[in-house]
């Protein structure tokens, strides 16, 4: 990939960061890779497109280290489970004979697994080599007769959101508007059927299948979800709807931009986090579709839905009430988190906004009074001197946090993509509920803080002599 085309791509008109003083992406700092490289990104935005198959060009670590760290979920084919890579070695390096072994890569993932379509993700060895991976690419695709995916997100690009974008920019220029989507079955509700997308819905464990159900009732049938759960000929038909929600905010914006300029598809931002949140991207969809019995519909829907719900809820909410939440997560889920912790009656005492846009945080001052606290750096000292100045009862945050709070002995939440239960959707918010509930009554605090059992009783700190132990 050229500088001008990763310039352009960190340029995008749709996200809020391009109107703030500071405009573009963040730049990757030093170290900033373990929080993911441009290829990770990449990754992550496309491989739970499960038909495929996905292969790594690089060194053995770049699809090691970050193999199935997502907790994706697929309802039929798991090829994407699969790691595939071309492995290479510093004698292929020296031999220059890398981008053979990955026409060989692509050829053997075909002819062992017959997939839709194979997606080759370059890294940052062969890209700094010089392998001319878009021209394997096209000659695998001329002579396998399969379509074969270049995706150029080297991870010295640029950060993990860059490889977000290039891996949307792949689909948008070689793979949507190369299929049509088959002729949609009568809705359950005899009416007109819609055709939308859902832009970075990644299926975190199962989570949309909360969802899908409510869509389905609506008429409103899911041409393609960027990509959780998604098949190949699924991302080929995208073209077709007449509506789509951006799921995760600054992730894939240009798809959505792109799709609007090429096919006139109205597009908003949403989640399906929290009731509120939920209700909205409901009507969301019925307010970009123009149809008043769709609306109608929704509106019937959105109250028996949120009756139902806060029915069950109720138990929760009683032992959740007014507990103290710090919130350290990123991008869209910081205010979207903040609006369903709300819903269950917490308080959200500081959240951190490191990834969110501009808008991000003005929906949290929406949300939690201008005053609210907003955390910028959230490493390990950082948050535990904010979680004991704000007297927080829980912290939630992603996976990489875990070890700070066991540490520190205070109850803690992954919420992050490595988490193993679905929170989103009305049914979403009594996982949400049960597991912060079951964190925080956990019989195993008074344990961990009280006294140590040798120090109550006055046992001796030193090691028993041999003539004691026998
Ligand atoms: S692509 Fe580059 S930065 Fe990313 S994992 Fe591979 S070597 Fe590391």
């Amino acid at each position: 990939m050229k500088a001008g085309e990763i310039k352009a791509l960190m340029d995008e008109p749709a996200c809020g960061h391009n109107t703030a003083a500071k405009s573009g992406c963040a730049r990757p700092k030093p170290g900033a890779a373990a929080g993911g490289c441009a290829f990770d990104g990449a990754q992550i935005a496309l491989l739970p497109v499960a038909d495929v198959a996905h292969v790594v060009h690089g060194p053995i670590a770049c699809a090691g280290n970050s193999w199935d760290n997502r907790g994706t979920r697929s309802s039929g084919p798991d090829l994407f489970r699969r790691g595939l890579t071309t492995d290479l070695t510093e004698q292929d390096v020296i031999m220059g004979r890398s981008e053979k072994r990955l026409l060989h890569a692509i050829r053997q993932a075909i002819e062992t697994f017959d997939p839709p379509a194979v997606f080759v993700y370059n890294t940052c060895v062969p890209a700094l080599v010089g392998d001319d991976v878009g021209a394997v690419c096209r000659a695998a695709q001329a002579r396998f007769g399969v379509p074969v995916v270049c995706v150029d997100a080297a991870g010295f690009y640029g950060s993990k959101n860059l490889g977000n974008r290039i891996a949307g920019e792949a689909m948008v220029e070689q793979v949507v508007g190369t299929g049509e989507p088959p002729p949609p079955r009568q809705a359950g509700h005899g009416g007109r059927v819609h055709d939308i997308n859902l832009i970075g819905e990644y299926n975190i464990a199962g989570e949309f299948w909360h969802v899908l159900p409510l869509l389905d009732e609506l008429g409103l049938r899911v041409l393609c979800t960027l990509s959780g759960d998604a098949r190949f000929h699924q991302v080929r038909t995208m073209h077709r709807a007449r509506a789509s929600m951006v799921v995760c905010s600054k992730a894939m914006l240009n798809v959505a931009r792109k799709l609007e300029e090429r096919y006139a598809i109205p597009w908003f931002e949403g989640s399906f986090y929290g009731i509120t949140d939920m209700s909205a991207a409901l009507r969301g969809f019925a307010r970009l579709l123009r149809d008043p019995d769709l609306t109608q519909r929704t509106e019937a829907l959105i109250r028996r839905e949120e009756d139902r719900i806060r029915a069950r809820l109720a138990p929760w909410r009683e032992r959740l009430k007014g507990r103290r939440v710090l919130l350290y997560t990123g991008g869209v889920k910081s205010w979207s988190v903040v609006s369903a912790l709300q819903d269950l009656g917490m308080e959200v005492v500081a959240t951190g906004t490191r990834k969110s846009t501009e808008a991000d945080k003005a929906r949290i001052r929406d949300l939690m009074g201008e005053d609210a606290r907003m955390i910028e750096e959230g490493n390990p000292g950082a948050l535990l001197e904010v979680f004991e100045q704000t007297r927080a009862d829980v912290l939630i945050a992603g996976g990489r946090n875990l070890y700070t709070a066991l540490k520190a002995r205070i109850p803690f939440l992954d919420i992050n993509q490595e988490r193993e239960h679905a929170y989103a959707g009305y049914e979403g918010m009594l996982e949400l509920a049960r597991q912060l509930a079951l964190t925080l009554e956990s019989p195993i605090w008074p344990w961990v803080r009280g006294e140590a059992p040798w120090d109550a009783q006055g046992w001796p700190h030193t090691a028993p002599s041999a003539a004691e132990v026998r």
